[in-house]
């Protein structure tokens, strides 16, 4: 059984043997907390609630980092609260839905429908809560409508599903330019001052040198990517991420970045 970990006073994280995805759990100083991206299956997310309830937290909001099925789950135990996505976001979850939601029904049973992907879109770039300041850094590399979120005061940098010690970067390819949009959400990432920690969404929680390392490898795989390469990544550990890195570089083959670097 894996437990909230800290990772700072104020942001604590847990992971999940499901794809090694991460729940992030903001607290604030009333003890009211909210929670990015629970999942990834029931038992995960009950365990998630024990945890939280045992620290004397109350939920108040929940976040997702972007429109896909691992990340707009949730349950009755964690409360009727809003749950926090872009616009874009909350857009593409509903445009999707059926196709998400059967991807939960089968990857992580037991979930409850009626609250799969039951966002409230942002009206700022700061998640509207009163507890530590949240900057949400929205873009689109990955998904439609992704956002990764800065906990300024705490130097943490929650950066959804990217710059991950065991994936890729996955490209959104339904999108415009998706190497072009990946390069550009890098670079916001990169201008954030002071962070200390990183949170992948399916990962390890890092350092801020592990977070320029792995800039600096994702930037390489582009490269690569952008010239026929990247499948030495060693991070192409798994079928499924050798098979998206080979569509991948169909793509680009044929729809090279439109981007000017
Ligand atoms: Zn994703």
């Amino acid at each position: 059984v894996t437990r909230l970990i800290s990772v700072t006073e104020r942001v604590l994280v847990r992971t999940s043997e499901f794809c090694t995805t991460t729940t992030t759990v903001v607290v604030a100083d009333d003890d009211t907390c909210l929670v990015v991206d629970p999942g990834v299956t029931p038992g995960d997310i009950d365990t998630l609630v024990a945890d939280i309830r045992g620290r004397g937290l109350r939920v108040v909001a929940g976040f997702s980092t972007h429109p896909h099925w691992d990340h707009l789950l949730w349950s009755d135990s964690l409360g009727t609260v809003p749950r926090f996505a872009t616009p874009t976001a909350v857009q593409a979850a509903a445009d999707d839905r059926e196709r998400s939601l059967q991807l939960a029904q089968e990857l992580a049973p037991g979930h409850d429908p009626r609250l799969f992907g039951r966002l409230t879109p942002l009206a700022s770039k700061a998640v509207p809560w009163d507890g530590p300041h949240i900057a949400v850094i929205e873009h689109r590399a990955h998904a439609t409508g992704h956002a990764a979120l800065h906990v300024t005061e705490e130097g943490v940098l929650l950066t959804g599903d990217m710059c991950s010690d065991i994936e890729i970067p996955l490209l959104d390819l339904g999108g415009p330019d998706p190497v072009g949009d990946y390069r550009y959400a890098l670079e916001l990432f990169s201008a954030r001052a002071d962070i200390e920690h990183v949170v992948p969404g399916h990962g390890s929680v890092g350092n801020r040198a592990a977070l320029q390392r792995l800039l600096d490898a994702d930037r390489r795989y582009l490269d690569e990517l952008e010239v026929g390469g990247g499948s030495d990544d060693p991070r192409l550990t798994e079928d499924w991420l050798v098979r998206d890195h080979q569509a991948q570089l169909q793509h680009v083959r044929r729809v090279p970045s439109k981007r000017v670097r």
